[in-house]
């Protein structure tokens, strides 16, 4: 056996596997404590516990089954996972739009689990061709990989280098952009991109997956094949989210950057436009648009880019009984801007209201949104509301609060003109700010209810 059989393995985790003769890509049948399993033994990544053997299972989950708990395994099989995608040359066709893929990771770059180790980025156009043919229907595809990083790794020196890239190849001339990117923190990239990169001609479309593309219910296939689509050929020159619609893989829906966020941690639907309905929905078919006012495909290649970004803001979930040492720490961190996610319409404890208005006085811009995501912070209603506003919190409207903190973040790395930095903020610039928020929106595309199915049925045949 070489080392590559218990790749990742150690300890009492190693041990067990040698003990029963099995290996990693072992087809086994394994005895627990917990009952029967059958599956195979995944590698394992360095970093992880010494105590656990992953198993993909039938069904195409991993579970970890701890070794003190395996009485038996059987290797009934091997059935080593092919690390390579095959290789096919990406055709060329002049008459088709030219479409550029960024990279930047996340599992819509990987096939197995990566958890486990086993990461296969899958970013040449040969191998996206190779695994998504229809791609070659829609587009001649570049790719270019930026970054390789789980989402939670993004921050301000990928957002910025991003919208550089996209920069340049909107100068060069495209159809579009497609941005691949783990789904996590998708929106808070999609918020800040929508500020950064301003006035493009052309779709830029981030796309993601919830489940790699090793397991049968991938929804990678169906995103990345309804976002390069997007790219190529819908009218829609805005930062967008394209992902997997509420109920079926029937279609993706198109959600405005500056709207969206992730709100379930395993479902594929996880994707809502908050505030508001999605701009418009793209299958194999074409586009089913819901709204007119987005900003309309040109024919040029003019661009503004603009990436300054303070990184000294925070976000500030309040909950009851915060306590205003959390408002000091950020003061004597030198902190510029705090976006507080207030409860109801816009409200904090009366404990934090001198370090408030503490922050104030140092000059550090504060900015109110709602914990409730839907709906308008009010601070008029409540005598609270009006006394934090008199501390000089300002209230955001309807702008989500990571929304909200990537605007204060762009717009004091602009200026520290506090009266400036509020003019940035309270002046919409990618639908981060409504007039109102449609009573419909609420209620359509939250999971596929049937009145919502019929709803959308009798609307949008
Ligand atoms: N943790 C992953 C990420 O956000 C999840 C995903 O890609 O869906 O990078």
């Amino acid at each position: 056996m070489s080392s590559e059989d218990y790749k990742g393995y150690r300890g009492a985790a190693l041990s067990t596997l040698k003990n029963f003769h099995v290996r990693v890509w072992s087809d086994v049948e394994v005895e627990t404590s917990r009952g029967k399993f059958t599956g195979i033994i995944l590698p394992r990544s360095e970093t992880a516990d010494d105590r656990h053997v992953v198993l993909k299972l039938r069904n195409g989950y991993n579970i970890g089954l701890a070794a003190d708990t395996i009485h038996a395994m059987k290797e009934t099989g091997y059935k080593k996972a092919n690390y390579k995608i095959p290789e096919k040359e990406f055709p060329y066709d002049p008459r088709k739009p030219r479409v550029k893929l960024f990279g930047t990771g996340g599992t819509i770059a990987s096939r197995l689990d990566y958890r486990t180790g086993a990461v296969i980025p899958a970013f040449s156009p040969g191998e996206l061709y190779g695994s998504v043919p229809e791609l070659a229907d829609i587009c001649n595809l570049e790719t270019e990989k930026l970054y390789g990083v789980f989402s939670e790794n993004m921050g301000p020196e990928q957002w910025i280098g991003t919208a550089e890239a996209i920069g340049r190849e909107i100068e060069k001339g495209v159809a579009g952009i497609v941005i691949g990117h783990g789904t996590d923190t998708m929106h808070h990239t999609a918020a800040i991109l929508s500020f950064m990169v301003q006035n493009s001609p052309v779709p830029i479309v981030m796309v993601g997956s919830q489940r790699s593309s090793d397991r049968p219910s991938s929804d990678a296939a169906i995103n990345l094949i309804n976002a390069t689509k997007t790219a190529a050929e819908s009218d829609i020159a805005e930062v967008v989210v394209c992902m997997f619609g509420p109920t079926s893989d029937r279609y993706d829906l198109l959600h405005r950057g500056t709207r969206v966020r992730k709100m379930h941690s395993s479902y594929r639907s996880t994707f809502r436009t908050i505030g508001d309905i999605p701009i418009a929905k793209v299958s194999t078919e074409g586009f089913v648009y819901f709204r007119d006012d987005y900003k309309h495909r040109r024919d040029d290649k003019n661009v503004t880019i603009n990436t300054a970004f303070e990184e000294k803001v925070s976000i500030v979930y309040y909950y009851p009984n915060m306590k205003p040492d959390i408002i000091e720490a950020l003061i004597d961190n030198d902190y510029k801007g705090i976006v507080i996610a207030g409860t109801g319409l816009g409200h904090v404890n009366k404990p934090l209201y001198p370090a408030l208005k503490k922050a104030r006085d140092k000059g550090i811009a504060i900015y109110m949104t709602v914990q409730t995501l839907w709906g308008y912070v009010q601070m008029y209603v409540y005598d609270t509301g009006r006394d934090i506003m008199e501390l000089g919190v300002i209230p955001a409207a309807n702008m989500l609060p990571e929304v909200a903190y990537g605007k204060l973040g762009w717009a004091l790395g602009q200026t520290s003109d506090l009266k400036e930095v509020k003019k940035i903020m309270l002046t919409p610039i990618a639908g981060e700010i409504t007039e109102r928020e449609p009573h419909n929106g609420y209620l359509i595309y939250q999971g596929g209810i049937p009145e919502v199915e019929e709803f959308i049925s009798r609307n949008w045949k």
